[in-house]
């Protein structure tokens, strides 16, 4: 299924309405640059910058897969795992400035493993209020809506989504995006951006 170019004008406008606000991102459609991760080229930029959070079923996975402890993966305090009062309380131990699960190749030494944050990166979906020309949030349903409409190729209703990529990623160097992977990545990015750790059935 195609995204209606009728679609994609309406997303490019909404774009140029904001894009001065969200100057750390790109528009990311059919035919943009695809994703090939130039970790050598950035030296893991990435892992090095961000700080992680995870929940309590990302490090279950994580500590299934790496066979290491809560405590020796996360950020820690008097010996115990730090946790904040948020949905995602945990954060990735760091070492030097960096993850510390980021190994001297500058490749995730936990890559099967990794959060969804990790996983997620360097793509966003947000979902814009064109009216208030705000992004929403919380309102899981009628993003899910508009995420749903969008990828069955009709006009995305209450709200517009808008497949985002992170500018200082150099990543995006590869041919151009062909539509049906277009689909599946915007899929895939709004299943790990909203719907962490759940069944990829969401519609
Ligand atoms: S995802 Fe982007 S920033 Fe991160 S290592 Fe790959 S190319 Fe570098
Ligand atoms: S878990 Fe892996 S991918 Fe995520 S920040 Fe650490 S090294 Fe990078």
């Amino acid at each position: 299924m195609g995204i209606d170019t009728q679609v994609i004008d309406r997303v490019r406008a909404a774009w140029t309405r904001i894009e001065e606000r969200w100057a750390a991102y790109d528009l990311h459609l059919p035919g943009s640059p695809s994703f090939i991760c130039q970790a050598e080229a950035c030296s893991a930029h990435c892992c090095k910058v961000y700080s992680v959070s995870l929940g309590e079923r990302e490090l279950e996975r994580l500590s299934r897969f790496s066979g290491l402890e809560p405590v020796d993966l996360l950020e820690t305090e008097n010996g115990k795992p730090i946790s904040l009062p948020l949905a995602q309380p945990y954060l990735l131990a760091r070492d030097e400035g960096r993850c510390a699960l980021l190994g001297d190749d500058l490749r995730c030494s936990q890559y099967h493993g990794r959060p969804e944050a990790c996983r997620l990166y360097p793509h966003f979906v947000i979902f814009l209020n064109e009216t208030t020309g705000r992004p929403v949030h919380g309102e899981l349903r009628e993003m899910s809506a508009s995420m749903r409409m969008l990828l069955e190729g009709e006009q995305p209703e209450p709200y517009l989504p808008l497949l985002l990529r992170h500018i200082e990623c150099p990543g995006f160097t590869g041919p151009p995006l062909p539509a049906d992977a277009w689909h599946q990545l915007a899929e895939e990015t709004f299943r790990l951006q909203y719907l962490p750790m759940q069944e990829l059935k969401w519609r």
